[in-house]
């Protein structure tokens, strides 16, 4: 009598959400660090696991590179800024290239999403991008980009409204095939002139908007962990009473 045919079950999307936090410490300006909370939480209140893996300076990858699924850097001075853009290109761009390439979401904000190009030139000196979308950011003598902002993305559901704050010497220039991440509709966005504003490709997300950007648009937090975790179906809904509060406080800050 063979043996039965072992059940085949239908793989179970993934129960923990793996956060590597790059450049913690360093990368971490206007409490950038609260996107990071606000992942866990959210998580962590639909009974989905939260890993958080930082890795700072000089130190490898190694297996968040191949095991996270939701990659994140935040804010920083120009200061800052340079430490990690060379660590970035040197020690850090092979398992991170890879990583995007199997499909892991990454989420940089200002400072960070100033390396995810080519280059961020400061006057005499140009940092190194990581290289995983099409756009170069230049310093500018102008006035620095400062305020509140508003923009309106389409990630594939509908437009919707982002808000935060921005405050960048930096101008962001993409490439003529990269998208923005949205529309400007309040503020000044990458460079204060083409009404744009960050950058998307797939699930990489790049944005000038501070706040911290996602306890003021918890849809956004929401739409990464889903993308991260590669789940079609949206995630089960929460009550979003201070969310929203926090949301409309911040578009009616920048008067969107
Ligand atoms: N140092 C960068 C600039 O001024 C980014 C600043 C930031 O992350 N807010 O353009």
């Amino acid at each position: 009598e063979p043996a039965p045919a072992p059940q085949t079950t239908v793989s179970e999307p993934a129960a923990t959400l793996r956060v590597c936090a790059l450049y913690p410490d360093l990368m971490n300006i206007y409490a950038d660090r609260g996107n990071l909370l606000l992942l866990r939480r959210r998580c962590e209140w639909r009974g989905i696991g939260f890993e958080l893996v930082p890795v700072g300076l000089g130190e490898e990858l190694g297996r968040a590179g191949e095991e996270c699924d939701l990659f994140y850097i935040g804010g920083g001075q120009d200061r800052d800024q340079k430490l990690c853009a060379l660590d970035l290109a040197q020690v850090k761009r092979d398992g991170i290239h890879a990583a995007v390439a199997r499909g892991a979401a990454l989420l940089a904000v200002c400072g960070g999403y100033q390396l995810l190009g080519h280059s961020y030139e400061l006057g005499e000196e140009t940092l190194p991008g990581v290289g995983l979308v099409d756009l170069e950011t230049v310093r500018s003598d102008g006035p620095r980009l400062i305020g509140n902002v508003a923009i309106e993305v389409d990630l594939g559901d509908g437009p919707r409204v982002l808000a935060g704050f921005e405050n960048h010497g930096g101008r962001t220039h993409l490439g003529p095939g990269e998208q923005p991440l949205g529309r400007v509709l309040r503020g000044h966005g990458n460079d204060g002139r083409s009404g744009f504003e960050g950058v998307r490709r797939g699930n990489v997300i790049g944005t000038y908007l501070h706040g911290p950007l996602l306890p003021k648009n918890a849809w956004l937090a929401d739409w990464l962990i889903a993308r991260a975790l590669g789940r079609d179906e949206p995630l089960e809904p929460l009550d979003d009473t201070f969310e929203s509060a926090a949301h409309v406080e911040a578009r009616r800050a920048a008067g969107a």
